[in-house]
């Protein structure tokens, strides 16, 4: 099958509402509808610690068909009045707490976000789509942007699918979970037409320097020790966020109404098999300090860490015509070559966030906190 142009895919859509547009994924996907289609982007985001719109300010694109709405979904009111103020054909759904680590720490705005901030967005939809004319009304869809962690852990074989069972198991996943069984209600109940997506881990520029891939390029150029959790030998499903983005597109505009699709790179890593990829980038690039692999230090592990995580991409591939473009080796040294250009607006949104790349969610310190 011949992938459609993106212009094409959103043939006939003016005005779309991506939520947690000033996130890592979420961003991705703006600068992909700036650049390929004509649609004019609402950009519904806290603007939390995570969020940065550096990305997709310097396109020129951005300054007539971007608007960003500062709205916590937490708050009706202003969810029901930024929809209103967008008025919609399609909404991708992205904004959540995504940080497993702060999860463990700090577990309640992770409930708040993507549990309650989900029903919030909903209802508010949910009064827009029911509102529109006919011919609006029969294109309109929400996209519901979701995890494989939702899916548990897996043993040494097997892949997650769409009928795998879920079974989260940290504070994030049941969040991610709760939010998955929301969407699928409001489509089963009020039959708002929804399509769902559960991806493996992303990587790519502009991630917050958080999670790992970020956290190990920066770690090993200042030439401190690169914590690895426990053995080192959990495994995640690598993805690139562009090929992310193309699944979101082709499932947003031509996913059956009420299903998910799950989306993974046939990139399964262990932990250490890519923070030892990293460090050999590294080499590459700064012989000088090599080899980078010496600064691997392992750290106690994660609580509750989930050992495997695999998808078998399957339905997107057959139904939808979806792949990935993107090998791991040649993405992981071009995020490698973005970092190390980038390492002022790395050091800028850590200062901004108050975060200097300390542990988090290690096993002993979680503070019970309401909030
Ligand atoms: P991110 O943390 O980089 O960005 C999330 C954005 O959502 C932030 O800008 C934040 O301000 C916003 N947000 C959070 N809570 C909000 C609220 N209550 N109201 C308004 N805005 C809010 O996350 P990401 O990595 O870009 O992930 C985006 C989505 O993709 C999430 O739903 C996540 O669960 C999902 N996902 C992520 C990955 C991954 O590897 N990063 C993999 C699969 C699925």
């Amino acid at each position: 099958m011949t992938p459609l142009k993106h212009g094409l895919l959103l043939d006939g859509t003016a005005r779309v509402l991506v939520t947690g547009g000033a996130g890592f994924i979420g961003g991705a996907l703006l600068r992909r509808l700036l650049v390929d289609t004509d649609v004019t982007v609402f950009n519904l985001d806290k603007l939390g610690y995570a969020s940065d719109l550096t990305g997709i300010e310097q396109l020129p694109q951005a300054a007539d068909r971007h608007q960003l709405l500062q709205v916590n979904l937490t708050d009706a009111e202003a969810t029901a009045a930024a929809v209103r103020q967008a008025d919609p054909d399609l909404v991708f759904h992205l904004a959540a707490e995504s940080h497993v680590d702060r999860s463990i720490d700090g577990p309640a705005v992770f409930i708040d976000s993507n549990v309650i901030g989900t029903f919030q967005l909903l209802q508010a939809v949910r009064s827009h789509w029911q509102q529109l004319p006919a011919e609006r009304q029969r294109r309109f869809r929400l996209h519901h942007i979701s995890t494989d962690e939702v899916f548990g852990s897996l043993g040494p074989v097997g892949r997650f699918s769409e009928t795998t069972p879920y079974d989260p198991r940290s504070p994030y996943s049941a969040s991610k979970a709760a939010s998955d069984h929301l969407v699928r209600a409001w489509h089963h109940t009020y039959g708002l037409p929804v399509v769902l997506t559960n991806c493996s881990n992303n990587f790519g520029p502009w991630q917050f320097p958080e999670k790992l891939i970020p956290v190990v390029i920066l770690k090993a150029l200042a030439g401190e020790p690169i914590p690895l959790y426990g053995d080192g030998a959990n495994v995640r499903d690598w993805l690139h966020v562009d090929d992310h983005v193309s699944a979101l597109l082709l499932a947003a505009t031509r996913g059956r109404l009420g299903e998910s699709y799950c989306v993974g790179g046939h990139g399964e890593r262990s932990n250490r098999q890519v923070v030892e990829a990293i460090c050999a980038v590294l080499d590459q690039h700064n012989p000088q300090a090599a080899p980078h692999a010496r600064l691997i230090t392992p750290v106690p592990d994660r609580p509750g860490h989930d050992r495997r995580y695999a998808i078998d991409p399957s339905r997107i591939e057959v139904e939808l015509g979806w792949r990935p473009t993107h090998p791991f080796e040649t993405a992981l040294a071009s995020t490698v070559a973005w970092y190390l250009e980038h390492q002022g607006w790395c050091q800028a949104v850590r200062t901004r966030a108050g975060f200097d790349g300390e542990r988090m969610g290690a096993p002993g310190c979680q503070a019970v906190r309401t909030s």
